[in-house]
Formats: C-alpha cells, structure tokens, sequence
C-alpha cells in the first residue's frame, strides 16, 4: 500500500514537472507560470514556437492517467446508457454516461482523425456531449455538423497556433471572434488562455462583454488568481475554469469557488483527483462542499490525446464512482446539462 502510494507520488510530481516545463505557446494545456504583470506569451524564451507539441510530451504529459487505449480497448467500453443512476447505487464503472468540458479538433489533428472518426473515439468513451472548440473554428463545426446530438459547440479565439502567445494583445482577436460566431450555436467563447493582468486588456473587455450580452460562457485557462480577476471584472461573466487552474492545489480551487459563484471548474487533465485506485481526500471534500460545481473533461490539445480519451474516463469513472451516486452523476454530466442546457 505504501509503495502504490509512494508510486503514485512519484509520478505525480514527474506530471508536475513535465506540465510546468511547457510555456503555453508550445502546449495548449499546460500551465501558465510567469511573473503577474509580466508580458503576454513570455513563460520561456523560445516557448512561443507554434509547432505543435511532441507525442512525447503528450505521453508524458499523460503520466498520472492509466495506460494509452489501444484498438481493442475502445471496443470494451460500453457506450452509456443513462446520466441518472436508478436506485441510489452508483452505476457500474462502464455505464456512467459523461459530458465532456473539454475537447478540442484543431487542425493538426484532422489528417490523423477524420471526423467520423473523432465522434467515434467520443461515442466509445461513454461521452454523451462534449464541450469542443478548435484552432481555427473549422474543426468545431466539422464535428458539429456530423454529430449535433454530442457537439456543444465553444468558439476558440485563436486562428492558428501562433494565436496562442500573444493574442489577448492582439485587436484583431476580436473582429475574428465576432465574424465567427454563430448565435444559437455556439455557448462560450474558449477555451483560451490568460495570464495575471491580461483582464484589463482592450481584446479580454471586449470578449467579457461580448459573452454578457450573447449570453456565452468564458472557458479561461488560467491560475487561481488570473480566474479570480477574470471572475471579479464581471459579476454577471460566467466563467468556466479550465483544468480547475491544472497545478492550482484544491485549497487555492476552493477559495476561488468560495470567493466567486460565478466560477465553475472543469478537471481535464487533473491526475491529481486520484492516487492509485483512491480518490484523494483533499479534492473528495471539495466535491462535496460543491457538487454543483464540477465537470468532467479530457483536453484533446495534441493528435496523440485523441488516443487517450477512452482510456482517461476509465479513470475519470474510477475516481467518481467513489463518490455519493448524487455527486457522482452531478459531476459526470448533471452539472454540465443544466449549465449548457439547449437556449430555449
Ligand atoms: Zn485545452
């Protein structure tokens, strides 16, 4: 026990390490470590290369989750069957029916997956709806268009990669996102990322009112103080928070769930929640302060993560089943359907 313990440390902190080393240039779900008030897209020089990010990192960067899918796997894994458990028991690992808070179908995964393919991958892993946004938009509406029972469509502020960097200070962010979207089907602008200070930016103002008048969520990838600002510039933004802040401790997530009711959290990528078979106690308590307040998610941000979405809510349904059925089912989908229900 000890030793699994010890195993599951180990490899937690090597996640840590590999995730902190990536700037966000090069990795679209990796943290945002810089001085606040320091420039937009500087976590490293160099960082900001606009080449996708290596298989490797993408395997590595997957350390704390189980082990890759492999062809066969995806045919084992019963596609749900309901949101609800019946009867107050927590569903069957296999039968727990999730909505996915983030996906992404960028472009440098189109010629590894084709669409069809990409619904597939979702479909066998039990996701009944996905939160998807895509660099550029394209690859969202590919998706949505094949499948619109699963697709929630978000709108991606970036064109291309090299958007990732620098384009809370770039004004043209804005005429691209405003001639992109479409009202009635896309329901927030995201995910991207914003670092301390970006808040007060012309392009971050702009985008927060856009998404207070067409009633859009924000889906900012951000530590626990730029979500805070994000959240405390409008009361009425609705913010999502990407990864729960990815390296924010469960303390500092609950503090800004405390501080701010207009912020939900995802957990893509947070290998964190379970350690060995064990959910972890810290972020067990924060489940049940706020059941309302959780969803689930895988970050597709690299081709290679396309193989690791079956295999992710393996885990994922581990860690819920070990929760009360109610919170469970709240944090699989439940919280996801009432928050992104149909506009009426
Ligand atoms: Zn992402």
């Amino acid at each position: 026990m000890r030793t699994a313990r010890l195993t599951s440390l180990v490899l937690a902190v090597v996640l840590a390490v590999v995730l902190a080393g990536c700037g966000r240039g090069g990795v679209e779900g990796a943290p945002v470590f810089r001085e606040p008030g320091s420039s937009t897209g500087s976590a490293a020089p160099g960082a900001r290369t606009g080449e996708p990010a290596s298989g490797k990192q993408a395997d590595r960067g997957n350390a704390a989750a189980s082990a890759a899918a492999t062809p066969a796997d995806r045919g084992n894994v019963a596609p749900a069957a309901s949101t609800t458990p019946a009867g107050g028991t927590t569903p069957a690992a296999g039968t727990l029916a999730l909505f996915d808070a983030h996906i992404h179908y960028s472009q440098d995964a189109w010629s590894q997956y084709t669409p069809e393919r990409a619904i597939e991958i979702l479909r066998a892993a039990g996701i009944r709806k996905a939160l998807v946004s895509s660099t550029p938009d394209t690859g969202t509406q590919r998706l949505h268009a094949l499948a619109p029972d699963l697709v929630v469509p978000m709108l991606r502020p970036y064109r291309s990669r090299d958007d990732i960097g620098a384009w809370t200070r770039d004004p043209t962010v804005v005429a691209y996102v405003e001639s992109t979207f479409r009202r009635g089907v896309h329901r927030g602008i995201g995910e991207f990322h914003i670092v301390t200070g970006d808040v007060a930016t012309p392009v971050i103002r702009a985008l927060t009112a856009m998404a207070i008048r067409e009633d859009l969520w924000l889906h900012a990838h951000a530590d626990e103080h730029a979500v805070a600002e994000l959240a405390r510039s409008d009361r009425r933004a609705r913010v999502l928070w990407a990864h729960a802040g990815l390296s924010s401790t469960p303390q500092a997530v609950r503090a800004v769930l405390d501080a701010h009711p207009n912020v939900v959290a995802e957990l893509a990528l947070r290998g964190d929640v379970m350690w060995a078979q064990d959910i972890d106690p810290s972020w067990r308590e924060l489940f049940l302060r706020y059941p309302d307040r959780f969803l689930v998610g895988t970050d597709t941000w690299t081709p290679s993560r396309w193989e690791e979405v079956v295999s992710g809510h393996e885990r994922t349904r581990a860690w819920l089943t070990q929760l009360p059925p109610d919170v469970a089912s709240k944090i699989a989908s439940g919280n996801a359907e009432r928050l992104f229900a149909p506009p009426r």
